[in-house]
């Protein structure tokens, strides 16, 4: 068996069903996605639309069970790409991108699933919406632009106090009364289980370090 798909399935066995892992596969090639695949793995995870569409569109095209999640800073001008190729956006973060990505949805008539990404550690160098105007942006997100927003996201800092952000984010989600959380990656995960995330993005844990 492959190394990958002995530690996917070693985390898979520590972790809940309902679970979902999203393999992250950002920088990684076919070849190391093909075993994931061949065992039925179907969340995959990329953060640059370029580097996805040239590894994904043809497997997306023959693979309707795929579901590809876009987790990383998404440009505006990148939107109609998105809407082509993802099913999932993570990283959901300004009215700009917002309006960009309802247009083409209309004209591409997809509908994706999105998560709101919250900047909850307040760090300047990160995106994510700020706490104190996320009640704002997730009306304009669904009241203007009808998009569909399944629940919330975020990158905290590895400052101790996961706990803390993990907590404050659970409990942002269910005051808006959503299904999901995106939270947890290789370093956080656990953390991340213990606040009922339902989608953990699982990189160097599954592949191994990146380059
Ligand atoms: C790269 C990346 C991950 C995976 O990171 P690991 O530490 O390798 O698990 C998760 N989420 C986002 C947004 C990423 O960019």
């Amino acid at each position: 068996m492959s190394i990958i798909v002995e530690r996917f399935n070693k985390i898979k066995s520590n972790i809940n069903k309902d679970v979902n892992i999203i393999a992250i596969s950002k920088t990684f090639t076919f070849e190391h996605i093909k075993p994931l695949l061949d065992i039925g793995h179907n969340h995959f995870g990329e953060n640059k639309v370029q580097e996805a569409d040239m590894k994904w569109s043809n497997h997306k095209k023959s693979n309707k069970n795929l579901s590809l999640h876009m987790v990383g800073k998404l440009q505006s001008n990148k939107s109609k790409k998105a809407v082509e190729l993802f099913d999932y956006i993570h990283s959901l973060d300004n009215q700009k991108l917002a309006i960009s990505l309802s247009r083409f949805e209309l004209k591409l008539k997809k509908n994706l699933k999105y998560f709101i990404q919250v900047n909850v550690g307040l760090e300047s160098q990160k995106s994510g919406i700020l706490p104190n105007l996320l009640d704002d942006f997730y009306s304009f997100c669904t009241k203007e632009l009808n998009l569909n927003i399944v629940g919330l996201m975020a990158i905290p800092p590895n400052d101790g106090k996961e706990d803390d952000y993990f907590k404050y984010l659970y409990e942002a989600n269910a005051s808006l009364g959503l299904e999901h959380l995106s939270m947890g990656m290789s370093a956080d995960y656990k953390i991340a289980l213990k606040y009922e995330t339902t989608f953990v993005r699982l990189g160097s844990s599954i592949f191994g370090t990146r380059a």
